[in-house]
């Protein structure tokens, strides 16, 4: 297995777990960039945005994103969070396993960059 988020799915490398289930996981990003900075990802692979596919993976997106939503919320940001899924590596996309990244408890400007 060379993914690194399948290793941690797999917990053959360790992470700093929030929540799992039989779908997905969420755990705390090793470099974080807000005192709320958590990632979420399907256990199976999915490399990019692009590999969803529209039929299998429908209900898999939206539980992704309430995951996001249920940790987000208990991890304090009812003043707001961002979450974004960097799709590739012109968007920055460094891990090629499907994440989002929930950030929070920090004063979020627009454009990114
Ligand atoms: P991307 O740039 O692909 O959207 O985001 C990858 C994210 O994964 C980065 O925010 C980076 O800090 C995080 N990351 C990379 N390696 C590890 C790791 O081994 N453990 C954890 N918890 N996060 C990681
Ligand atoms: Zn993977």
């Amino acid at each position: 297995m060379e993914c690194l988020f399948c290793k941690i799915a797999a917990g053959e490398i360790p992470a700093q777990r929030l929540y799992e289930d039989d779908l997905a996981i969420a755990f705390q990003d090793v470099n974080p960039q807000a005192p709320v900075h958590f990632l979420v990802i399907p256990r199976k692979h999915i490399a990019t945005l692009h590999d969803l596919d529209e039929q299998a993976d429908k209900s898999l997106a939206g539980h992704l994103l309430l995951v996001a939503q249920r940790l987000a919320r208990q991890l304090g940001c009812d003043k707001g969070f961002r979450v974004v899924i960097n799709s590739d590596a012109l968007a920055g996309q460094t891990v090629f396993h499907l994440h989002l990244h929930v950030l929070g408890q920090r004063p979020l400007y627009w454009p990114p960059g």
